[in-house]
């Protein structure tokens, strides 16, 4: 079974949804096909969702008819006959009537992930239909039916396992099965969602809960960069990555894949690919538990980050010290990315500052407690960097016009981090790209 996974761009137009339908009918494996919402619908849906929560309704109301009208017109171009037109007909106006609905109902949590899941639900039905009027068999399978999270919102994987075999064991005879990504259910039972860019974490764990051949994630670029492609123009694929040179890129900002989802395919084994949909035969970016090469691979970014400086000479030498702070942070479920100490004080940056208040007036108890916010964490990734000759000298001679914050070394053999204020991220990476890869 392989699982192949197709991102807002490879879903946002008809013609794409055309070729996506020959890369899944392309050979005779069995295959699970995530589905993301068409590009731009999870921002819209999230301004919807904005307009309501202030009270917006007329707002709310313009910006469902916009998103309606893009359907309708998507739909026109989508399907040839009139019965797969009548029928994507239909789904567009149950849909956008369920959103209509919701404008006279009061806002909540649990209304907004309702309103969040409607484009997966959207995009892998009218998939369905043009599937169907292409004679191409297959099932689709509600998400909502088996991606569950539990009350700390962690995958349930052994429930998800279950689920989905129950569900695959009643299609017995067929070899292609459609689904969406990103949406799942709640301890409550309520309708949730893996967070932004969710879909890939979908695909993994459908990936781990049946134990795929590959994971492939196919979107709008051939593979993992060795920068970040929006900020830096000379960039190029990383052919081989290990799981955890992935994890990290992932957590520390490169976008193409959402921040957990390596450690599915990683725990069950199974490789990842990272396709592009535009360029099928591209190499891409092949994910797996040999890292390949030594050296540095790749240089990704992570904005908004806040740092705290905890000082205190009274307590820091203390035993106990260091638990106490982790303490606050752990109260407030907020993690913390980088760590560094000194005699008399103690730096860590977050990147969740919804507590922030909250976590600097129970710290102020250890200490006086500086913030500054609009950081950025640069990490530079790869294989056995820090046993790598001259890495260290080579970033510190490449960014020394650039104030460095925090250093982050030897956590891991995979990743050297700095964090620098948000406003020389982009001189950074422009820098590390001449200095690291010798490209400008
Ligand atoms: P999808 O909608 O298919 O999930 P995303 O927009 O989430 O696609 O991810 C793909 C985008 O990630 C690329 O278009 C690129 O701009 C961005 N990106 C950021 N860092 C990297 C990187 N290191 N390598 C490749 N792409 C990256
Ligand atoms: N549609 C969701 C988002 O835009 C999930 C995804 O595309 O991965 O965040
Ligand atoms: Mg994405």
């Amino acid at each position: 079974m392989r699982v192949m996974k197709f991102g807002g761009t490879s879903v946002g137009k008809p013609e794409r949804m055309y070729s996506i339908a020959n890369l899944i009918t392309s050979d005779d494996e069995s295959k699970i096909v995530v589905l993301s919402a068409l590009s731009g619908t999870t921002n819209s849906l999230t301004e919807i969702s904005a307009s309501l929560s202030k009270g917006d309704r007329a707002g709310a109301k313009k910006q469902i008819d916009a998103l309606e009208l893009h359907y309708q017109n998507f739909i026109i171009n989508l399907v040839k006959s009139e019965e797969a037109y009548n029928k994507a007909k239909a789904i567009v106006a149950e849909h956008f009537e369920f959103l209509n609905i919701i404008l006279k109902i009061s806002y909540s949590d649990a209304l907004n992930k309702d309103i969040l899941a409607q484009g997966e639900l959207l995009s892998s039905k009218l998939f369905s239909i043009y599937l169907h009027e292409q004679n191409i068999a297959h099932e689709w399978l509600p998400a909502l039916d088996f991606m569950a999270i539990d009350a700390l919102e962690e995958p349930q994987i052994g429930a998800i396992k279950v689920k989905l075999a129950q569900l695959l064991q009643r299609y017995k005879n067929k070899t292609l099965f459609v689904t969406q990504g990103y949406i799942c259910r709640n301890a409550k039972g309520e309708v949730d969602n893996l967070k932004r860019g969710g879909s890939d974490y979908s695909a993994s764990l459908i990936a781990a809960a049946v134990d795929a051949s590959v994971c492939e994630i196919w979107t709008d670029i051939d593979g993992m960069h060795n920068n970040d492609p929006r900020v830096v123009s000379n960039t190029k694929p990383v052919e081989q990555l290990s799981f955890e040179e992935a994890a990290e890129l992932a957590y520390f900002g490169a976008k193409i894949l959402h921040p957990a989802s390596i450690w599915p395919a990683q725990t069950y084994n199974i490789p990842v690919k990272l396709l592009n949909t535009l360029q099928p035969d591209a190499k891409g970016t092949l994910i797996i538990g040999d890292a390949g090469s030594v050296g540095v691979k790749a240089v990704a970014a992570k904005d908004n980050i806040t740092a705290i400086k905890i000082k205190s000479s009274r307590m820091l030498l203390a035993y106990g010290f260091m638990r106490k702070i982790f303490e606050v942070f752990e109260k407030y479920r907020t993690s913390i990315d980088m760590i560094t100490t000194s005699e008399v004080a103690v730096s860590v940056t977050i990147d969740n500052d919804t507590y922030l208040k909250k976590i600097i007036k129970e710290l102020e108890v250890f200490g006086t407690v500086e913030t500054d916010n609009n950081q950025t964490i640069v990490s530079i990734v790869g294989n056995e960097i820090t046993a790598t000759e001259d890495v260290m000298k080579k970033i510190f001679q490449t960014i020394s016009p650039i104030p460095v914050r925090m250093v982050s070394y030897g956590g891991s053999r995979h990743n050297i981090s700095l964090l620098i204020s948000g406003e020389d991220k982009e001189k950074a990476l422009q820098l590390l790209n001449k200095g690291l890869f010798d490209m400008e």
